[in-house]
């Protein structure tokens, strides 16, 4: 007997499993409990289908669309460009005596990166040229491609403000060629990671500062505790912390441009803050101010 249970007992598991499952599956309650748990794993392949669905669409409609120029928002931005600068300058207090170079696509080794690709727009001080990103933007007045565009990617920008804004990063630009001076923002090799980031808050600071003053929708939502306790929480890893860059950088320059205009925003270009103001901005921009005020530094005449 024993051996016969030994020689029983080596028939192949796959073998004793399937028998268990023919016995059970005579068995109406526990086929009932098959049925269910077939429709549940079903349901589970068809969720987890629309969940990737929803998750893939709006990157690869990214994808596709910042390779596609939308000729309409280059005829929109061709004909009221003046106006908006017009506007600016109005809103501002400034002059721009010069255009900038406009593209109607990121440039193409931003389209296939996959952070880059997100971006509005673009401004590069070298080529004096602002970098549209037209297939991801929309019209002030949204046209049925332009909610599409919205509904699949999750996200598209007003090309209104988004030109706005670049053309503050233009504006830093030409008045650092006007004083002959090198481009800005500048960037040198070796430059620290807190340096590159003092420059970056305040360039896109200035930008956002542009678009809203022109926009009008001039409110500042960021207050100084919401400034990063340590340097890392500037950055996300991969990239600069939208959030703080920003909005931060807008709350940092608004009362000092609000104040001293054009002056202002040349200090800020040339004394941007260091990798040790960074954790007291507050007093940068305060200090900052009063230096200002003092007319500490030498500006260009008529500044
Ligand atoms: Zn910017």
């Amino acid at each position: 007997m024993l051996v016969l249970r030994v020689i029983t007992c080596t028939r192949p598991l796959s073998y004793r499993v399937k028998s268990l499952y023919i016995f059970l599956s005579q068995n109406r309650s526990v086929k009932r409990a098959i049925r269910t748990i077939k429709i549940a794993l079903l349901g589970a392949a068809v969720g987890a289908g629309l969940y990737f669905a929803v998750e893939a669409t709006p990157k690869a409609s990214r994808y596709l669309l910042c390779h596609y120029k939308d000729d309409e928002i280059e005829e929109y931005v061709n004909e009221n460009l003046e106006e908006i600068i017009a506007q600016q300058e109005e809103a501002l207090g400034i002059h721009y005596l010069t255009r900038p170079t406009i593209f109607f696509q990121l440039p193409l080794e931003w389209r296939i990166d996959g952070n880059a690709m997100y971006a509005a727009g673009l401004y590069r001080p070298e080529v004096n040229t602002i970098y549209l990103n037209s297939g991801m933007l929309s019209h002030p007045a949204p046209d049925v491609g332009d909610l599409l565009a919205m509904t699949f990617t999750g996200l598209t920008n007003n090309v209104r403000d988004t030109l706005n804004h670049e053309l503050g990063h233009f504006y830093c630009d030409y008045l650092s060629e006007t004083m002959k001076m090198r481009d800005w923002p500048a960037s040198y090799p070796g430059m620290s990671i807190g340096d590159a980031i003092g420059i970056r808050l305040v360039s896109e600071g200035i930008a956002e500062y542009f678009e809203r003053k022109s926009t009008g929708n001039e409110e500042d939502h960021f207050s100084d505790a919401d400034w990063p306790k340590t340097i890392d929480d500037f950055s996300t890893g991969q990239d600069v912390n939208v959030d703080v860059i920003y909005h931060g950088g807008y709350h940092l320059v608004k009362p000092i441009i609000d104040k001293q205009g054009t002056r202002g925003i040349l200090y800020l270009m040339y004394f941007p803050p260091k990798k040790y103001d960074l954790l007291q901005l507050p007093k940068y921009q305060q200090v900052l101010l009063q230096q200002i005020e003092e007319e500490k530094f030498k500006m260009p005449h008529g500044l």
